[in-house]
């Protein structure tokens, strides 16, 4: 328990179990309950996007607000619904506007962006501004930390430092923006400016410019007082051209306010021992139900039941997982003793890729195209190896699961890979994994033999597992490392380490 409960606002684009794309929704889902078991007070802020209303959640209403926008006050409703997950509870409050959220994607339908997405999230920033004044005037809580995730909320940050900032209503709010992928900016075209409500003064290169466009993440990093990530190696990684995807020298110049904090998991959601969406249940000490859940999984792809390690991969088919080098090698993965599951949806080439090669190859590997939870938790307790070479992860989520389900990772020694999967190189017990070093087929073919080498020696491969089994990877030591940052901002003393 803290002894300074501190008021949270935590402002995000997702979280669950209200509404996902990906591994943000995981974390916002999560760390707020973390928090508030510290003792702190926290508030979730959320879209309220149509999935809300078709989630079993129900939500009360709160009050209306008047939000500015360019086109003149858009009277809202912000309503409630309480989050409770064992002794961690918050308040969830969403924002409703029908025309902007009651849609069937989050950014997105059907691959494509909805193209008013500058209006929709300059209007949920804009929303947020006016919550941080109704809770200070109508119910006296002072937003003492307003924790924003990702480029659709770092206009909140630009907001209280300029248009906003003589607004006493709104001042006294210590602003942390969490960047979980870099590659994801949030770019529209400079005469979209406008819709921000800001003075085009900000749209210079000190400002919200990037070459002719608006870049709303450039935005939060500067204006922001403090900016984390998700893994102290990506802290180190983004302030370099290789990472930085172009706003390598503005996070340097932000490197004195910037901290690495490694994501933790739900460990009640994601459990071996409870895991209802598993065929068979199984702990470190006893794993028998595994080899049950391997052959559950062989045979909903149609695979034989054999003994060969089973490789699975669970992600978004994008070029940043390095899914293409993996397609790369399939024909010499099939030639090995091995099988492969494949769940994943996204670039429409790669999706067609593994679709011809599944059929090229239907005894020896499954694919599933789509998004399926309860999919993603049977390949994370079937299957005997994860692979995840992506060529960049802030943190990444999947190997976490992998190392709690006896499920050894192969991962690519970068961002929150590097820092959570230690290789077999390390001293004996502490392996849990593999480090695939380059962004080569050549390279991660290599790793896969050494791995499947090792697979066939059990008392190696047990103890890889154990400690992948016995591994802390929960939120409690990432929520200590928050609330230390969150506690030096407000004391005004210099945060230091990354965690
Ligand atoms: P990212 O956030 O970059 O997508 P992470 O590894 O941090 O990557 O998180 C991915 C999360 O999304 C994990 O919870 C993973 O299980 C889930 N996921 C990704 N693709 C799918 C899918 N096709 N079906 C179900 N879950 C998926």
């Amino acid at each position: 328990m803290t002894q300074d409960p501190l008021n949270l606002l935590v402002v995000s684009s997702e979280a669950v179990p209200y509404a996902k794309t990906g591994g943000l929704a995981d974390v916002a889902g999560a760390l707020p309950l973390e928090l508030a078991k510290l003792g702190h007070d926290v508030i979730l802020l959320l879209p309220h996007y149509r999935c809300l209303g078709e989630s079993c959640r129900s939500f009360r209403p709160v009050c209306r607000l008047n939000v500015p926008t360019p086109l003149g006050a858009v009277d809202t409703l912000i309503e409630e619904d309480i989050l409770s997950v064992g002794e961690g509870n918050c308040r969830v409050w969403t924002i409703r506007n029908e025309a902007f959220f009651d849609r069937p994607g989050l950014y997105q339908d059907r691959g494509t962006d909805y193209p008013d997405n500058l209006d929709r999230f300059s209007f949920f920033c804009r929303a947020t501004i006016e919550v941080i004044a109704y809770l200070r005037t109508a119910c006296r809580w002072n937003t003492h930390i307003l924790h924003l995730h990702d480029w659709q909320t770092a206009l909140c940050a630009v907001y209280l430092k300029t248009v906003c900032h003589d607004r006493p209503e709104v001042q006294g709010a210590h602003t942390v923006f969490t960047l979980h992928n870099v590659g994801y900016q949030g770019l529209f075209p400079g005469e979209q400016f406008e819709k921000t409500g800001l003075p085009l003064s900000l749209f210079t290169p000190t400002g919200l410019e990037y070459y002719g466009k608006v870049n709303l993440l450039k935005g939060g990093i500067i204006f922001a007082d403090y900016v984390t990530t998700v893994s102290p190696t990506y802290a180190r990684e983004i302030l370099t051209p290789e990472f930085g995807f172009g706003l390598e020298g503005v996070l340097r110049n932000r490197a004195d306010s910037l901290l690495g904090v490694l994501n933790g998991i739900d460990i009640d959601r994601w459990n071996p021992e409870t895991d209802s969406y598993l065929p068979a249940q199984y702990s470190a000490a006893n794993r028998s139900g595994k080899q049950r859940c391997k052959q559950a999984l062989q045979r909903e792809f149609n695979l034989p039941e054999s003994s060969s390690p089973l490789l699975g991969v669970i992600a978004r088919l994008t070029s940043q997982k390095g899914l293409d080098l993996v397609a790369a090698i399939i024909p010499q993965l099939m030639a090995m003793d091995l099988q492969l599951v494949i769940l994943g949806t996204g670039e429409p080439e790669l999706e067609a890729k593994f679709q011809v090669l599944q059929a090229r190859f239907p005894h020896r590997m499954g694919l599933r195209i789509g998004f399926d939870e309860g999919l993603a938790h049977r390949i994370e307790g079937g299957a005997d190896i994860f692979l995840m070479p992506s060529r960049y992860e802030p943190c990444g989520l999947s190997q976490l699961y992998s190392l709690r389900y006896g499920t050894v990772p192969i991962v690519k020694k970068t961002g929150g890979l590097a820092d959570t999967v230690f290789p077999l190189t390390v001293q004996a017990g502490r392996a849990t994994g593999f480090h695939v070093e380059e962004d080569t087929a050549e390279a991660l073919l290599s790793v896969v033999r050494q791995a499947v080498a090792v697979y066939q020696d059990r008392s190696v491969w047990d103890q890889l597992i154990e400690a992948g089994m016995t591994t802390d990877v929960s939120w409690a030591r990432s929520a200590n490392a928050y609330d230390r940052l969150f506690l030096s901002l407000v004391r005004g003393e210099q945060p230091n380490g990354s965690s």
